[in-house]
Formats: structure tokens, sequence, C-alpha cells
């Protein structure tokens, strides 16, 4: 896809905002899933997982995700880690079958992802690209650290193996605040580098091609020679700049949810959802993970709020996979360079 991108200007990418949703009945968004198995819960709270741990996240948890896309009409991204392949390999050939995209979301799912160096960056994502396209034939062109732990090195090393975007930055300028408040709810460690920078949570809330020396900026129009490439960033509350995706949802209710849509509505954001497989599983029986609200809680007791948020996604947008939703921007772009 690289050939057939181009650059769109800073200042032409609301134009192209606009200019994408007027040739379709819908507006384009995004939904995308992070496959986070239970063992990253007990490793995120520096437990050892138990041993025989079950897969549940996959075995339950993308099943019914694969129903609620089926019968909301969406297509999505699923963002899974190495550790888990090959043994669910043919959970990704399933996502591929019902025309879903699969992205890379590291091998280990490592806490402080954004302090390895580039080469420890590089090859824990080159291991999970091998594992991926070995498993479903698809390689991927996106990618996602744990926990949103973004470093400016992780660009370079995603452009130079090939990657078309990145979705590591949560537009979120409230990082420290956050870390700190999750301290004080959970009595644990929580990784200085969680949720990024809160420079970078400055960030546009729609793709945009970054600068790759300031990457919470579109680069400037005057500066050829950067690489093809995207930075996709989760959508964060407009205005205000809250977390709305669905781990914070599950937690404080519908409210949240909805005036969040509402303000994305009103600033024509181009929604990319996030949402974790394990918000769908049945509730988990250990009391170790009692600080995750989402997995104690009933699959019955989710499930309206659940299918709510779809229905309200797949009535308002479009919902293509994010390479799609990149690569029609583009196109879009090169329509008005013409
Ligand atoms: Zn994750």
């Amino acid at each position: 896809m690289t050939g057939r991108m181009n650059i769109i200007k800073p200042m032409e990418q609301a134009h192209v905002r606009q200019k994408v949703f007027s040739s379709h009945s819908k507006p384009l968004g995004t939904i995308q899933i992070d496959v986070d198995d239970l063992w990253v819960y007990y490793e995120s709270i520096h437990r050892v997982p138990p041993a025989n741990l079950p897969a549940q996240v996959y075995e339950q948890g993308i099943a019914r995700l694969l129903d609620l896309f089926a019968r909301f009409a969406v297509r999505a991204t699923f963002f899974v880690c190495g550790r888990d392949l090959p043994v669910q390999a043919h959970w990704l050939r399933e996502m591929v079958r019902h025309g879903h995209e699969i992205a890379n979301h590291s091998t280990w799912h490592r806490t402080g992802f954004a302090r390895l160096s580039a080469a420890e960056k590089r090859a824990d994502i080159v291991t999970t690209q091998v594992l991926i396209e070995e498993a479903c034939g698809q390689r991927p062109s996106g990618f996602k650290a744990p926990g949103f732990s973004f470093a400016p090195d992780l660009l370079a090393v995603l452009a130079e193996l090939g990657f078309c975007y990145d979705s590591t930055i949560l537009p979120m300028p409230w990082a420290p605040a956050l870390r700190s408040l999750q301290r004080l709810l959970s009595h644990g460690e929580v990784d200085g580098s969680h949720y990024g920078r809160a420079r970078h949570g400055l960030a546009p809330l729609h793709p945009y091609q970054p600068d790759m020396a300031a990457p919470h900026r579109p680069r400037p129009a005057d500066q050829p020679g950067q690489p093809d490439f995207w930075e996709a960033p989760v959508t964060t509350m407009p205005l205000l700049r809250l977390p709305m995706h669905s781990t914070f949802v599950l937690t404080a209710g519908q409210p949240l949810f909805d005036a969040g849509m509402m303000l994305v509505q009103a600033k024509g954001v181009p929604v990319n959802y996030l949402l974790h497989a394990a918000d769908v599983i049945d509730a988990v029986d250990d009391p170790a993970l009692a600080s995750y609200r989402f997995l104690t809680t009933a699959w019955s007791e989710k499930r309206p709020l659940y299918e709510h948020m779809l229905h309200s996604l797949s009535e308002q947008y479009e919902i293509v996979p994010t390479r799609e939703l990149i690569e029609r921007l583009a196109t879009a772009g090169q329509r008005r360079k013409k």
C-alpha cells in the first residue's frame, strides 16, 4: 500500500475528514480489540498466572465477539500477542474468514514497553509478525504497544519494518493523574509509562501522518522524505480528552459512553473505539483479579451495555478495519490534490 498512499498536508486533514464522510452514506469508523488473555491481567499486577490457566479470552471471548460483530455488520481490527501463538492460530483464521484485520500487539505484552531499546522493540515486534503470518497468512500492517506505553523511537522501528500505522498514542494528557488514581484504587504498582506521556496526549483525535521527530503532531507540509506512516489514535472524549473505551465504560456505566459519543459526533471525529476481548467473557472467579471490575462481572450483566455500544457505533458509522480506513483517507487525500 506504500506506493498508493500519499502525504496529506496537515492543513488539509480536516477537509479530508469531511471529504471521506461525504462520499459514503455513513462516516467511517473503526473498532479495535486488544486480545489480552488472562495471563496479561495477572502479569500486569505482578502475579504469576495460575498453572493450567484456561485461554478463556480466546475460547469464549473471541467466539462471542465474532457473533456480535456479524450481527452488527462490524469489520474490526484484532490486536493479538505472539505469546498466544501458534496455539490460538485457528482463532486468527476465523477472524480473517469473517473479514476482520489482524494487527500486532507485541509478543510478551511487556510492562514498560516504551523503555525497551529500539533493537529490543524491533525483535519483539518481528517475532509476532512472523507468528501471525504463519498462523493466518496475513502480515499485520498495524501495531499497538501494550498499555499505551509509547516512545517516539517506536515509529521509526515500525516504519522500517514496513508497517502502515501505529495506534499506541492515547490522546489524553491526563496520563500522570490517571496513573496515580489507578495506583490508589488497585493498591499496586502502575508503570510510569502506562497511558503514555502527557505531551503525547495532545495528539489529534483523528488518524494523521506524524512528524517522526514530534509524533504527537502531524508532519509539517514542507517536510518531504518522511516515511508513509500513520498514527491512528484510540478515541478519547473530544474537548475533555477523557478515556471512553470499554474498560472505562464498563466501570463508569453507559452515561460515559453516551456523552463521549455525543461529543465525537458533534466534533466530526472518525471514531476508533477500543474494546478488550476480555470484556465479554464470563466472570472470572479469582479474588486476585478483583481490581479489574470488568473481569469479575457476569456477562449477562455486561451484555446490554455492550450491545448498546455496538448498536450505537454501527448505526452512526460504517465500521471498517483500521487499515482500510487509512487507505480510504489516503485515497481521498490524493483525489483532493488532483
Ligand atoms: Zn493489551
